[in-house]
């Protein structure tokens, strides 16, 4: 069985983000970034089938500008087996890389696609559903447990009442959560052997799909700031300041 992760470029997590002067967006140039952390998850989970059988070939995908090369090189290094950067240097929004994926599955036909749940930069929480939808596929989202079996796949779910077990057909879009794995540290040596491996180039309109945004943003700006709290000397001060200051009990 084919995989196809989905990779995407985000800020790295553990970079504290800038807003632009003009509040258009967010500050990337000179800023450290990385792969979204639930596609390394995506990627992991990919590479754990690969190495217990259930999986041939895994194809890592990103949307978006030439430095995306460098996430997918990462993918590879991971151990996706080839890569496609689907090129665009429009802002991609989830129902651009739904329809992205969709183009690609019907070309490469995947019997898995497995996404992130969210890209920390949006935080959209879409592109899997919509690509499911397009597709008339069935969707597994916040997975934190999947088995193949035959034509179908086992899939667990961390509601909130506790533990949601799906059954459904291949070929399925999922979509990674925190708890599915943690993701193995790339060595040096599959760095070296990841930049061997295949990385297409397609252009976006080369894949007869229009990547243009939908949605414009109007203003991004920073939260306000918190003020620093205060120490009580027991529960009676506590409880006096709850009711009387931030009146909230
Ligand atoms: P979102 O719907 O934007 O929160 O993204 C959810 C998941 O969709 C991400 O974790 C990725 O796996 C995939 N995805 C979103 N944008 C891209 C992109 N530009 N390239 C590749 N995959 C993407």
């Amino acid at each position: 069985m084919k995989v196809l992760v989905g990779v995407k470029r985000v800020v790295d997590a553990n970079i504290k983000v800038r807003v632009k002067s003009d509040g258009s967006g967010v500050e990337t140039a000179n800023v450290k970034m990385a792969m979204n952390p639930f596609c390394e998850i995506a990627v992991e989970q990919a590479v754990r089938m690969k190495e217990a059988g259930t999986v041939s070939e895994i194809v890592a995908v990103s949307i978006g500008g030439p430095q995306s090369q460098e996430t997918l090189r990462t993918a590879l290094a991971m151990g996706a087996d080839r890569a496609i950067l689907v090129e665009t240097d429009q802002e991609v929004q989830p129902l651009a890389v739904a329809k992205a994926f969709k183009a690609l599955c019907e070309k490469e036909k995947p019997g898995l696609v497995i996404m992130g749940k969210q890209a920390i930069d949006d935080d959209c929480n879409q592109s899997g559903q919509m690509l499911a939808a397009l597709l008339g596929w069935p969707q597994a989202a916040f997975i934190s447990k999947i088995e193949i079996s035959g034509d179908s796949a086992q899939i667990t779910r961390e509601i909130d009442g506790g533990l949601e077990k799906l059954s459904a057909k291949l070929p399925l879009v999922a979509t990674t959560d925190l708890r599915l794995n943690e993701p193995r540290y790339v060595t040096l040596p599959n760095i070296m052997k990841a930049k061997k491996k295949p990385l297409e180039n397609v252009k976006a309109a080369d894949l007869g799909v229009d990547v243009a945004p939908r949605l414009t943003t109007v203003k991004v700006a920073e939260p306000p700031k918190r003020s620093s709290g205060v120490k009580v000397a027991d529960v009676a001060e506590l409880v006096q300041k709850l009711k009387n200051e931030a009146r909230v009990i």
